[in-house]
């Protein structure tokens, strides 16, 4: 089937910045490690998980992830993009019968989800 979305070819093509609008990114000691070695302190960027409150998630502002930044043709992108947390490099295939509610352009909307 021509237009099965599967974890090989999903690609996000519409930069729409949704998925960091919506998720909460929960982040465990390797993520951490990874954006702090960026730079970043631990307080600007984590606060504790609400429902889980040993752990930590990433911080938002105005409802969404703090690392993600818009650009002036009103697209997105990630600011630690190549470190970002396994959350975000799971996307949206989260668990075996679950699919976030990305879609890109090219696979929508004849879309059709594999989780093989
Ligand atoms: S919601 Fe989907 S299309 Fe939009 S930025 Fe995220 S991955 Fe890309
Ligand atoms: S870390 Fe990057 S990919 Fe993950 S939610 Fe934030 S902006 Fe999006």
């Amino acid at each position: 089937m021509e237009n099965l979305l599967t974890k090989e070819n999903f690609q996000c093509d519409r930069y729409c910045g949704q998925c960091c609008k919506k998720l909460v990114v929960r982040v465990n000691k390797e993520d951490i490690e990874k954006i702090r070695k960026l730079g970043y302190k631990e307080e600007d960027f984590l606060e504790r998980d609400l429902l889980y409150r040993s752990k930590f998630v990433l911080k938002k502002d105005n409802d969404k992830c703090i690392f993600l930044k818009k650009h002036k043709d009103r697209r997105y992108s990630c600011k630690i993009y190549k470190n970002r947390p396994k959350t975000c490099l799971q996307y949206p295939f989260f668990a075996k019968n679950k699919v976030g509610s990305c879609m890109p352009n090219k696979m929508y909307p004849s879309a059709f989800v594999s989780f093989t």
